[in-house]
């Protein structure tokens, strides 16, 4: 075997990924076929973990075929690994709390679950449990709220690196006890000490290898303005240099949250709960918002004219009955728009759950059909829900250069999907006229079960949680 046999391996299945948006505004249902590349049968072809060449199998140069190491996934479905943009590590062991709304269930699971991790090896454990659900579900890079111990975020990191992962993370910022819903012992001690923790993790883990931080205030109702201040000083600070930082949190999930929040912050006069973090210097590129359901037609030319993305976190909107995320709005303002899963808000890890649920929040905004013509009915299509969550996600994030697609050079994180991993999903796909309809029917029925293997960067993931 030569070196270069060895180096470079032929993955054989249906290849699908995306160049584009494939929305087509004004044509609800269809798909721009020139946003998306199907080859099938298709050949991937990754070297030393970077793609260098996608296409048909009968284009496939023979150079690659003769004397790479070639893994037959024919029958199955090769799409860029999935993009989850909004995920709590720290909530590994608060999925599906009968909570009620957001801040109830915040004060009585969320942050009780979030501080067991200051003890080391709870937090060792839960993360690799954690890494393990992402994985075993297809999703290769995810933006991470950890929790307020630095220990704990180091532990993430650690763990992340290890297994050579592409992800976004940061400590959790939180000062102020939101009228006592917060137990005292889970906060930040001071500004300034969480200023600290926040550099001290930024100089070990922002670049190395695939990792990079994101300044996460946790959201307006757990932050004083002067944390708020540090935090947007952080990123704005490293907007000068050539290493500049993500920013993360939540914006406007619920409508008590956001009356709050106004109240809360009403010296800074702001126009809108996005504006109370366009104040304090924190909205920009690289902004990951998580819901965004209750905002206005300005806060969404704000976000796409700073560039900045917003998760869609349908499980986790319809769990905690927050709202219902306005895609189509988005869509038409050219926000950045990635789909999440919210765990532990959030039902389900699966991005193919996520989809099943977005595509029902979208079409509940034909809920008065009479008012709508039958070509304006919205809808989410297979092909834009797998877009939204590789490419779309990739994007959001601004990690297209490295992730998100199978252009030669990037990264090779992938997954492969089984049309007939349930006898449910067999029947279902095989009775399907169209790629698109089977595609569809298994963004609906497909869960964790459908993923055969993910690879980061070409090479099988294992489970690693004992
Ligand atoms: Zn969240």
């Amino acid at each position: 075997m030569t070196g270069r046999r060895r180096r470079t391996k032929v993955f054989l299945g249906t290849v699908l990924h995306f160049t584009g948006d494939p929305w087509v505004p004004g044509h609800e249902g269809e798909d721009d076929p020139d946003a998306y590349h199907l080859y099938d049968p298709g050949a991937l072809v990754v070297r030393d973990g970077v793609v260098v060449w996608s296409g048909h199998l009968h284009e496939c140069p023979r150079d690659f075929t003769d004397d790479g190491h070639v893994v037959d996934h024919r029958g199955c479905l090769i799409v860029p690994g999935f993009v989850d943009p909004h995920i709590h590590s720290g909530q590994v062991d608060a999925i599906a709390s009968p909570g009620g709304q957001l801040l109830p269930w915040l004060r009585d699971y969320m942050y009780p679950a979030e501080m067991r991790f200051s003890d080391p090896d709870y937090a060792r454990d839960a993360i690799a449990f954690f890494f393990d659900r992402l994985l075993e579900s297809g999703t290769t890079t995810a933006c991470v709220f950890t929790t307020t111990h630095p220990q704990a975020t180091d532990a993430f990191f650690a763990e992340a690196h290890l297994r050579r992962l592409r992800m976004v993370s940061g400590k959790l910022l939180m000062d102020d006890d939101n009228g006592g819903t917060v137990p005292k012992e889970y906060l930040d001690r001071s500004v300034e000490e969480a200023e600290e923790e926040c550099r001290r993790l930024i100089g070990k883990w922002h670049h190395t290898g695939r990792l990079r931080y994101a300044v996460s205030p946790r959201f307006a109702l757990t932050s004083t303005v002067a944390a708020l201040r540090m935090a947007g000083d952080l990123y704005q600070e490293s907007r000068q240099t050539g290493r500049p930082l993500w920013v993360q949190s939540h914006l406007a999930e619920n409508l008590d949250e956001v009356r709050r929040a106004m109240e809360k912050f009403r010296d800074l006069d702001p126009r809108s709960y996005l504006d109370v973090y366009n104040k304090c210097g924190l909205v920009g590129p690289r902004n990951m918002w998580g819901h965004a359901v209750w905002i206005d037609d300005a806060d969404r030319a704000l976000l796409a004219d700073s560039r900045a993305g917003v998760a869609f976190n349908p499980t986790s909107n319809l769990f905690l009955g927050s709202g219902l995320f306005d895609l189509d709005r988005a869509r038409h303002a050219e926000v950045r728009v990635a789909l999440g899963t919210d765990v532990g808000g959030g039902t389900s890890y699966s991005m193919l759950q996520t989809m099943n649920e977005a595509y029902k929040v979208v079409a509940l905004a034909n809920t008065y059909p009479e008012h709508l013509e039958e070509k304006d009915r919205k809808t989410l299509t297979a092909l834009r829900a797998f877009y939204l969550a590789t490419l779309g996600g990739a994007r959001a994030l601004h990690l297209d250069r490295h992730i998100g697609s199978f252009h030669p050079g990037r990264e090779a994180d992938f997954v492969v999907l089984d049309w007939a991993a349930t006898a449910l999903l067999k029947r279902r796909t095989e009775a399907a006229r169209t790629f698109r309809e089977r595609l569809f029917a298994l963004a609906t029925l497909g869960d964790d079960r459908a993923v055969k293997q993910t690879y980061v960067l070409g090479e099988p993931a294992r489970p690693r949680h004992q």
